[in-house]
């Protein structure tokens, strides 16, 4: 272990209940500490030179010595710190040595990593293989979900000593009996808070207990809940618990700025971003799939060359699509939360979060996508204004403030394209041979006896392909606002019975209420989630005593229904049915609906909007609910 362990870097040798509170201090500490002081292999350090690592990272420096020497570990630092060469090093590094001394390495499987989702499953696999190119005669393979078994059995059969999964295709082929784990060494949790997020707790739990008991137990990860917590005490034997904390949780490279927009100028709002700032990468998060292939859709329309990412989309298709942002393909990539965790992708320069975060966590993990391997990052927060007093969550959690951003004007933009516009003829004169088309436009002129502009006009058109060339102003003003015009008090429980729901729209009867505990912000994301709807077709939520009636299109498709009456909130099934008595409205009314939170909050000094009975409980992090089920929105919001 080394002395010189800067003060940003905890040391725990024993109890893992206790997590040692850190000051701040900036990881420039780990100055002193090189790889070549770490005892590492020859050739583990020959493939580190080569992909240009300078020093280890703070979690590197603290980490390696230990599992070098046997240790079990558990590692907690944020995104973009390293956390997979912490483990991945030393594993080769004495697999190395010891096929020196075998005289060739073993067939046998000796380490095995468990990672949440199949793209960071490939993206660990691939590092392994680069830390592990100077080895002879040594394979990583990696095994997911959603490919077929085919070419993982044949790896397996070849023999790997490194196996990277996700955790239910591992006990698919332990049950297959295509994974022998009996010579296993080492097993690796990396992102072990998002595999117990994701619901793996079970399957983790599950191979662990069927590896051989000696063996040592790395588990990394950005945050300690308490589920991991007890995993730790459960499968770790007197780990060392090393945490890494920066000066921020995010990184400081990276800048945090918001904009204040309304749901449906989002796009608009974004497009002006794109226009003028200059990216490199970009990935926008939004809330929902169906939103992720949504926004991605329109970006292309407009021009850009987006693509989405999301769980149903096949996982050759996403890879493909990850691997074309890489290289510089495309340059948008639009996810939900689930399928960017853990990318890694240096070129990201942009992270939008065009739909806000469940939490302040995914948001943390969100902005980690940018700002990677000491690169500056930007990321922007579209943020509605009944959500900005969230802001101050977010800056608690990144300790970093977040500043407030313009819309680029109208104007700007203008200007921007018009300049556009001049540049391309200038362009096009300088570059190209015009002749054909001069004197086909001067036939026109004499011909038709119209004016050489007026020509150029039309041309200019046609060039437009029926795209405008201007923007039109986005309105200001909140349509939120409009809500409250009449000035009646926006709290819980107020209805008149001037009842009207926007066109379209239908009222919807749950059968979760006050009594269950739900919140506004359950409601929609168990309706968002399990329907597909996006959070801007869910309109008002009326939360009653055991009921509850919610806003939504009145044309909810039939598998859109059943789904929804299997959704549940809390744990409660919702029964979702039409409101008897209540017709699909007509027309656009005043809203008889408070507009209600679109997340479940804490409640905030002097907000009366949650002042029923129950609702004075904090609801912050990880609730009781956690891990019982995906509708249960509500133990994962702010
Ligand atoms: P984490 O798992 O903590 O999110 P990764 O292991 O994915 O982080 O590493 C983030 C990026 O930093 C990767 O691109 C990786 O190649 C790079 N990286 C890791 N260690 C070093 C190092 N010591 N020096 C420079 N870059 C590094
Ligand atoms: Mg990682």
């Amino acid at each position: 272990m080394p002395e010189n362990l800067p003060e940003n870097i905890t040391h725990t040798t024993s109890d893992v209940e206790k997590t040692a509170v850190v000051p701040a201090v900036e990881s420039d500490d780990v100055d002193e500490i090189r790889f070549t002081d770490l005892n590492l292999d020859g050739r583990v350090l020959s493939a580190l030179n080569d992909l240009g690592y300078e020093k280890p990272s703070a979690i590197q420096a603290a980490t390696i010595p230990a599992l070098l020497e046997g240790r079990d570990v558990v590692g907690l630092a944020q995104t973009g710190t390293g956390k997979t060469a912490a483990f991945a090093v030393p594993a080769l590094s004495k697999m190395a040595e010891l096929a020196d001394i075998n005289g060739g390495p073993s067939k046998n499987t000796q380490v095995l990593v468990l990672a949440p989702t199949r793209e960071l499953a490939l993206q660990v696999a691939e590092a392994f293989t680069s830390y592990a190119k100077h080895m002879e005669g040594f394979t990583v393979l990696p095994v997911y979900g959603g490919s077929p078994y085919g070419p993982q059995l044949n790896g397996l059969r070849r023999g790997a000593q490194v196996v990277v999964g996700t955790p239910g295709r591992v006990i698919d082929h332990i049950e297959k009996g295509s994974l022998d784990l009996s010579n296993l060494e080492y097993v690796v949790l990396d992102e072990a808070d998002e595999m117990l997020r994701m619901g793996f707790a079970e399957d983790v739990e599950k191979i662990l207990s069927s590896t051989p008991a000696e063996k040592q137990v790395a588990l990394f990860s950005a945050t300690m809940p308490p589920a991991i917590r007890r995993i730790a005490k459960k499968y770790l034997n007197d780990p060392a618990e090393i945490s890494v904390k920066g000066k921020t949780t995010t990184g400081t490279n990276t800048r945090q700025r918001f904009l204040q927009v309304m749901g449906p100028h989002k796009l608009d709002a974004m497009t002006r971003i794109l226009e003028v700032e200059d990216y490199d990468g970009i990935i926008a998060f939004v809330r929902t799939k169906l939103a992720t292939e949504d926004l991605a859709d329109k970006l292309r329309s407009r021009g850009f060359s987006a693509a989405a990412i999301n769980g149903d989309i096949p996982q050759q298709q996403r890879e493909r699509t990850v691997e074309a942002l890489r290289d510089g393909k495309i340059d948008i990539l639009v996810a939900t939360d689930v399928a960017a965790r853990g990318l890694d992708v240096d070129r990201i320069s942009l992270v939008v979060n065009y739909d806000i975060p469940n939490d302040t966590e995914s948001y943390v993990h969100r902005i980690g996508r940018t700002g990677r391997a000491g690169r500056s990052g930007d990321a922007i927060l579209f943020i509605t204004p009944r959500e900005k007093y969230l802001l101050r969550s977010i800056e608690k959690a990144t300790r970093q403030p977040v500043e407030q951003m313009q819309l680029p004007s109208t104007a700007t933009i203008n200007e921007l394209r018009l300049g556009k516009f001049a540049e391309k003829i200038t362009q096009t004169l300088a570059t190209e041979d015009v002749s054909l088309f001069r004197d086909l436009i001067a036939t026109y002129e004499q011909e038709h006896d119209v004016p050489a502009a007026e020509i150029a006009a039309a041309l200019a058109i046609m060039a437009q392909g029926g795209q405008p060339i201007l923007v039109q102003d986005i309105p200001v003003a909140p349509a939120g606002q409009r809500e409250r015009a009449d000035g009646r008090k926006d709290a819980f429980g107020s209805r008149g019975p001037t009842r009207t729901l926007t066109e379209g729209n239908a009222t919807y009867r749950i059968a979760v209420g006050r009594r269950q505990r739900v919140m506004p912000g359950s409601i929609v994301g168990a309706i968002a989630n399990e329907g597909g709807l996006s959070s801007a077709q869910i309109g008002g939520i009326d939360i009653r005593a055991d009921h509850s009636l919610v806003e939504l299109p009145a044309d909810l498709s039939k598998d859109q229904l059943r789904a929804l009456s299997k959704t549940r909130i809390g744990g409660e099934l919702i029964h979702l049915e039409l409101d008897k008595g209540r017709k699909p409205a007509a027309g656009r009314g005043a809203g008889e609906f408070k507009k209600p939170f679109k997340k479940d909050f804490p409640k905030r000094d002097g907000d009366t909007r949650f002042s029923g009975d129950d609702s004075r409980k904090p609801r912050q992090g990880k609730g009781a609910g956690a891990g019982s089920g995906r509708s249960n929105v509500q133990s994962e919001q702010w």
